[in-house]
């Protein structure tokens, strides 16, 4: 992924990314940080083209997005949201909604993604209406449902928008596990409400007010003394007690 000087405004509003330059290599692993407001999902919307960039220019792989269709340029990313809704359909349709796979391929995402007791354990397996059992579903189970949609599709790029209150540590913890062991040929980008889930990232974009503010490795981020990353690590130990 490369960004070249990308702008970004919504409608007659202020511009909230300004002048993003960076390059993101396949199958890196990035933390995005930043206070609220900072532009962290601006950034995701201009990737899914959601919202069209002010100017500048975003490249996949190569390709303009802007020159590519929508489905194609979709196709080529997958978003496993903060609450993943669940379909009133079946599971089937939930994992494969326009039916490319066979129920074998299922049961494997299934299986590696915990979940295959669980849908086994249904008395219409993968033909259960979701929405029937889908209050039996916690957050963490709905994530875990779209990672192994993903894993089905294949996409070149995730973006994973963390989970925050709704998840435990211990899920959280497994989700994360799950999403680099199983995205290890992806790139994957983590929009970060709780820092520690991406200290273990390659690297971490921190954006302040629309900007690039650091860009590194982990590592070296914490090593500054008073760096935008390193102070609201320090937060974010001092809150929730948590440390590396
Ligand atoms: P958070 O951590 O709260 O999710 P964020 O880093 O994702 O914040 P953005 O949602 O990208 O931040 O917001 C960046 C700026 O764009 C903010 O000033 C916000 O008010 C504004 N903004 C976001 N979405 C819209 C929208 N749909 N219409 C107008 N302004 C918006
Ligand atoms: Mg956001």
């Amino acid at each position: 992924i490369v960004a070249q000087d990308i702008s970004l405004k919504y409608r007659d509003g202020p511009l909230v990314l300004k002048g993003l330059s960076f390059e993101i290599q396949a199958k890196e692993k990035v933390g995005i940080a930043g206070r609220t407001g900072s532009g962290k999902s601006s950034l995701m919307s201009a990737l899914f083209r959601m919202v069209e960039l002010h100017s500048g220019k975003l490249l996949i792989d190569g390709v303009d997005v802007s020159t590519l269709g929508l489905t194609q340029l979709r196709s080529k990313l997958c978003i496993i949201p903060q609450d993943p809704v669940v379909f009133s359909n079946t599971i089937r349709f939930n994992l494969d909604p326009f039916n490319e796979h066979s129920d074998a391929e299922l049961w494997d995402v299934l299986e590696h993604v915990t979940l295959k007791s669980v849908i086994e354990a249904l008395p219409n397996g993968l033909t259960e209406i979701a929405a029937e059992s889908g209050e039996n579903f916690s957050a963490g189970q709905r994530q875990l449902m779209c990672i192994a949609r993903a894993l089905l599709r294949r996409p070149r790029i995730i973006v994973l928008d963390e989970a925050t209150s709704s998840v435990d540590n211990t899920t959280d913890a497994h989700i994360q596990d799950m999403i680099l062991s199983s995205f290890a040929d992806c790139t994957v980008l983590t929009i970060a409400h709780r820092l520690h889930t991406i200290v273990n990232n390659d690297r971490i974009m921190v954006l302040d007010n629309g900007t690039i503010s650091e860009f590194d490795s982990p590592t070296n981020l914490l090593n500054k003394t008073s760096g935008a990353f390193k102070t609201l690590w320090d937060q974010h130990v001092s809150k929730t007690g948590y440390s590396s």
